[in-house]
């Protein structure tokens, strides 16, 4: 019945997912929680992925903050309702990591050069270590290429979603310089490529 002391919780896999443009409708700088629009098969991929063990982590850029756009205090009330709206559905969120920096713009201690903008992939190593996560088994899911960089600055896979953004970016980026395995219509198509690929070579649910 003992543990070892030295045992180790089993480090899991996640799916990293962009906010806007990719959970929900791309609003240019959302700034209340009503415009929160739930994109088609996010809230059943998430389901899925919850009934899988398979963890779901949100990380955003929210430079809106920085430029004073809105109060930082206001994302934690778009992100309550966010997690209400798919729990309705059975879809629960493990994590939400957002940066409220920008490197040149607003004023005080936001503008700044920090790890956690995209394409910087802090918030996915800050994840990692408090979320317990296998960043080499998991999947970064977004519609601009800052996301796929920090998803591979971070040692995931990538997917690029057309919508959003997804549509110009697919235009223009290299997906092998960002481990992408694919531009999809939807986060669904995306993590059904990714589980399908993941099958040959890894059990997603096992320890390491
Ligand atoms: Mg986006
Ligand atoms: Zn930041």
């Amino acid at each position: 019945m003992n543990e070892s002391a030295t045992a180790t919780p089993a480090k899991r896999p996640a799916v990293f997912l962009d906010r806007d443009g990719t959970v929900n409708v791309e609003v240019h700088y959302l700034s209340q929680p009503e415009q929160i629009e739930l994109l088609p098969t996010v809230s059943e991929t998430i389901s899925m992925l919850n009934s899988r063990g398979i963890l779901v982590v949100i990380v955003t850029n929210q430079a809106g903050v920085a430029r004073g756009y809105f109060p930082e205090h206001r994302l934690i009330t778009i992100h309550d309702h966010l997690r209400r709206i798919l729990g309705e559905k059975n879809a629960c969120i493990d994590g939400v990591y957002y940066c409220p920096h920008h490197p040149s713009a607003g004023l005080g201690e936001y503008r700044k050069v920090c790890d956690c903008r995209k394409p910087m992939p802090g918030m996915l190593t800050r994840a990692a270590s408090e979320l317990s996560i296998d960043l080499t088994r998991s999947l970064l899911i977004g519609d601009r290429e800052s996301d796929l960089q920090a998803g591979a600055n971070a040692g995931c896979q990538t997917a690029l979603v057309t919508t959003g953004y997804g549509v110009e970016t697919s235009a223009a980026i290299d997906l092998t310089s960002v481990k992408g395995i694919g531009i999809f219509p939807t986060v669904a198509d995306a993590v059904t490529e990714w589980l399908n690929q993941s099958n040959g070579e890894a059990n997603l649910t096992s320890s390491r």
